[in-house]
């Protein structure tokens, strides 16, 4: 229900005499099955106002780079042109340089009704003085619906269970009685695909992480992998979800971070999908709906995501009781950076997180816990993945990326037997990979990218 995914913001009220209702989208870069953007037509028709849609890519937000701000401009055309076909405006406010003032953005809140913005757990909400909501277009069951944090998934699944249906349904589509005809905003960059480049090199960011050649933004792109995932990969998925050399998995993340798909469409694609097809897609649904939305969980209830100290106790005592266990091997963040260590498989991971701009699942879960092994100390280990991973990673600084990287020191996990350096902290090994995996052919993929 859309009403359970509303917040009032403040007790601000309606600005009389405004020219449209302003959605400020700044993680749900879509104009379909986003419930933020429901709410602002619905509200917009409700007060006869047009609905303006605005993006802002700055350049100050953290590892700000050619990758990221390419694959957040690449799919502005597509928004701007779906915007324009329901009738809505669409506004992207650039900013070249890290302190390029906020002159555009206070000239299109000015003009608002009212505000609508992304609920998402690292947002800010900023102080107005119009009436501003959140809307919570990134979980299919609310993340606001839980007022404690779960310990771990098998505490949350059947909760969740119990509510699902009411939420697994389709966003409905957007009807404007009032089309944009308003002027666009004069500091609107409309952005043409071959000029990302040069609008990419004049922004004032990290020009030395290059775009992800594998992975380009937009939402067209998102829903061409969607239905590559349906057809040919989600019948395999349970089955040979954790061999890279398999391409079983989804490869979404990018797409669900960047808020050009919403794990409900992805949810319900997969259901019909299998329904009709008569596969099951319990194991996909499992990590889209309860892995993922664990980690919202953890991200709405957390203050200090980036801190060993929201670890379980029984992880942290045995991280301590092991904090002067020798490492050898043991590695500066530069050589991690550098996929310089002494085992080709974790150098390998590495490159394909720089060239890609991900990592492989099951990969990803033997590149942090090599990490933890092979740092001086866990929170070495820690700051060292997580500076690797939003740098690079087009699914990084997401609720999934932290939840997930404290998951290699025993968040939401249990006590294993007893090892060096880990302690009780379940551990990973090369030959374990070896045993489970087509390493090799992992090693050749990763050699032959560019
Ligand atoms: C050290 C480490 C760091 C990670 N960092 C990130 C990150 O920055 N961003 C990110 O989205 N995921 C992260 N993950 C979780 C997981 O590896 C990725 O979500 C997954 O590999 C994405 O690939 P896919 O879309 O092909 O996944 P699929 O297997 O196709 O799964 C579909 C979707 O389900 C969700 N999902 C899958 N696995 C998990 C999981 N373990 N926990 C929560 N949700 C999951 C994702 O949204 C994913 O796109 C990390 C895992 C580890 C071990």
């Amino acid at each position: 229900m859309l009403t359970d995914r509303i917040r009032k913001c403040n007790q601000a009220p309606l600005r009389p005499g405004a020219r449209y209702v302003l959605y400020r989208c700044s993680v749900n870069r879509r104009v379909e099955a986003n419930h933020a953007l429901t709410f602002v037509v619905e509200l917009a028709n409700h007060l006869g106002l047009p609905v303006l849609f605005y993006e802002q890519l700055g350049c100050e937000y953290p590892y700000a780079s050619d990758r990221l701000h390419t694959f957040a401009l690449q799919g502005s055309t597509e928004t701007a042109a779906r915007a324009a076909r329901l009738g809505i405006g669409y506004a992207l406010d650039l900013r070249w340089r890290r302190r390029s003032g906020d002159a555009g953005w206070r000239s299109a809140l000015a003009r608002a009704a009212a505000l609508v913005v992304d609920d998402y757990p690292y947002g800010l909400i900023a102080q107005t003085e119009v009436a501003q909501y959140a809307v919570d277009s990134s979980c299919i069951v609310p993340m606001r619906t839980w007022d404690e944090r779960a310990y771990a998934a098998y505490s949350l699944r059947p909760k969740m269970r119990r509510i699902l249906d009411r939420f697994l349904r389709p966003v409905p589509a957007l009807r404007v009685h009032h089309r944009f005809r308003v002027a666009v905003p004069e500091f609107h960059t409309p952005v043409l695909p071959a000029a990302i480049p040069e609008l990419v090199g004049r922004c004032e960011i990290d020009h030395s992480v290059p775009p992800s050649a594998q992975f380009p933004g937009g939402r067209a792109e998102a829903l061409r992998r969607l239905r590559r995932f349906l057809r040919s990969r989600l019948r395999r998925y349970a089955r040979h979800k954790n061999d890279p050399a398999m391409h079983a998995t989804s490869d979404l993340s990018p797409y669900l971070h960047g808020g050009y798909l919403s794990s409900l469409e992805v949810a319900l694609a997969a259901q019909n999908y299998a329904r009709e097809n008569r596969l099951m897609a319990d194991e996909f649904l499992e990590e889209l709906i309860v892995r993922r939305e664990l980690a919202f969980n953890f991200a709405c209830h957390t203050e200090l995501p980036h801190s060993l100290r929201v670890l379980p106790e029984w992880a942290r005592a045995t991280l301590q009781r092991h904090k002067r266990d020798r490492r050898d091997p043991a590695y500066a963040r530069e050589q991690f950076d550098a996929g310089a260590t002494d085992d080709d498989l974790w150098n390998a991971t590495q490159r394909e997180l720089r060239v890609r701009g991900k990592i492989h699942g099951y990969f990803r879960m033997y590149w942090g816990k090599k990490i933890l092994e092979w740092s001086r100390t866990p929170e070495d280990a820690l700051q060292t993945m997580i500076y690797l991973n939003d740098r690079y990673a087009l699914d990084g600084q997401d609720p999934n990326s932290y939840a997930n990287i404290l998951w290699c020191f025993g968040l939401h996990d249990r006590p294993w037997p007893e090892r060096p350096v880990y302690g009780t902290v379940r551990s990973m090994s090369r030959a374990g990979m070896e045993r489970k995996t087509d390493v090799p052919a992992y090693l050749r993929e990763i050699e032959a990218l560019r």
